[in-house]
């Protein structure tokens, strides 16, 4: 017997004329996530997307790298049968005994978009009810409130028959690349990663920043934000992590600027060498892992100062209304958490004031910061930024 995997995906989002559009860039997307060795063939048909993996070909492998897959909502695996009736129901039934092993009552729900096969939708479920039940003797039917839904449907070609219980959920969100591109100031925390992860479930493609200051911070620190770049890249297919080399405007700023506006400088030096990187990159718009209140350089004066650094890009902050644990909880979930929490030092934490402003005004910092040739050193790395392929 055949089983396919069926696509399903946001029903809101498919309506409007944006629906071809949409679905081919899933199509795309999927393809992508599932090269060759994966031997599966991605189809779409009729409405509906579905992917058909190959004789003996690893399907729990195939389910979950679906499941990073943005747009798909559910994934669901289905038995294909024939389009006829008497098959459909002994095979469909059989099919789907191990599945309602775990349930206790359920009903049945037929689609029928051939409307020349001579059983309407109130029959198919009213039929595949009584041979499921000959089936699966343990189990009762509830309409209104059962454990899964028995689905049928009966399509051009063939009929597919499943269970909810069978289905899994997809990552849910837009498909990558639906929304342009936006790049992403990556630091080894645990914010940034999941920062981006928000952004690009909207169909957002990155790009991403990394600044690193040796010998400062060493290697392994950069290790480690390739390797959230790359978990990352696990769900949006490949893109660019320019890093930059900032030792020495860190020095610079250290060196020339009052103590207590170190931090907000090299924050805001950052965003303007981000925003360069950015339009370099045909990127419309940056992305950071601030949330309001949770360090001094994110009180709402701080922000406010670092975002007028920006000149002509918005800057998406997902994360600005999230609690710590409402960010470590979406970290572990994405996966991104255990390598987070790796113990290497940031630039960010290598020259950190005693006694940082949390109220700064704008004119006291552009004073501060006119200690140093701003434009000078915001060229300089970006001359210097080197750039590696995440995948
Ligand atoms: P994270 O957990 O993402 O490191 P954080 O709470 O430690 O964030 P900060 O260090 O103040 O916060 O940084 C705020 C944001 O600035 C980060 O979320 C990230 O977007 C950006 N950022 C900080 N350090 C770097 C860096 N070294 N390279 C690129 N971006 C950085
Ligand atoms: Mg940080």
């Amino acid at each position: 017997m055949k089983e396919i995997i069926l696509i399903k995906y946001g029903e809101i989002i498919l309506k409007g004329l944006n629906r071809g559009r949409f679905e081919d860039l899933l199509v795309r997307n999927i393809k992508k996530a599932l090269p060759k060795e994966c031997r599966a063939d991605v189809r779409k048909s009729q409405a509906i997307t579905y992917v058909e993996p190959a004789e003996g070909a690893d399907v729990d492998e195939i389910i979950s790298r679906l499941q990073k897959v943005f747009g798909i909502v559910f994934i669901a695996r289905a038995g294909v049968f024939p389009k006829d009736m008497d098959v459909i129901l002994k095979d469909g039934a059989e099919y789907l005994a191990p599945y309602m092993e775990t349930v206790d009552t359920f009903k049945v729900e037929a689609k029928r978009s051939d409307k020349k096969f001579p059983f309407d939708s109130p029959a198919i479920s009213r039929e595949m009810g009584a041979a499921t039940l000959r089936r699966c003797p343990h189990l009762k039917v509830n309409v209104t409130e059962p454990d899964t839904v028995v689905r049928v449907e009966i399509r051009d070609s063939e009929a597919y028959v499943y269970a909810d219980v069978a289905r899994v959920s997809g990552p849910g969100g837009m498909p990558t690349g639906s929304n342009g591109r936006a790049t992403l100031l990556l630091s080894g925390g645990i914010d940034s990663p999941v920062a981006g992860y928000m952004m690009a479930k909207r169909g957002v493609e990155l790009n991403a920043v990394h600044f690193f200051s040796p010998p400062y911070t060493s290697d392994l620190a950069k290790d480690k934000v390739i390797e959230l770049g790359r978990i990352l890249a696990g769900y949006t297919g490949k893109y660019s992590l320019y890093i930059v080399p900032f030792t020495e405007q860190q020095l610079a700023i250290r060196d020339n600027c009052p103590e207590e506006h170190l931090t907000l400088i090299m924050r805001r030096m950052m965003m303007m060498v981000a925003e360069r990187l950015a339009k370099r990159s045909g990127s419309l718009a940056l992305i950071t892992g601030e949330s309001l209140g949770q360090v001094a350089s994110q009180t709402i004066h701080a922000l406010g100062v670092t975002n007028e650094a920006v000149k002509d890009l918005p800057v998406f902050r997902p994360l600005v209304g999230m609690d710590k644990d409402e960010i470590v909880t979406l970290a572990r979930k994405i996966g991104t958490f255990e390598t987070s929490i790796l113990p290497y030092e940031d630039c960010c934490t290598v020259f950190v004031p005693r006694h940082p402003t949390t109220k700064p005004t704008l004119d006291k910092l552009l004073e501060s910061q006119s200690k140093i040739d701003m434009e000078y050193w915001v060229e300089k790395a970006v001359g210097e930024a080197e750039w590696i392929v995440l995948e």
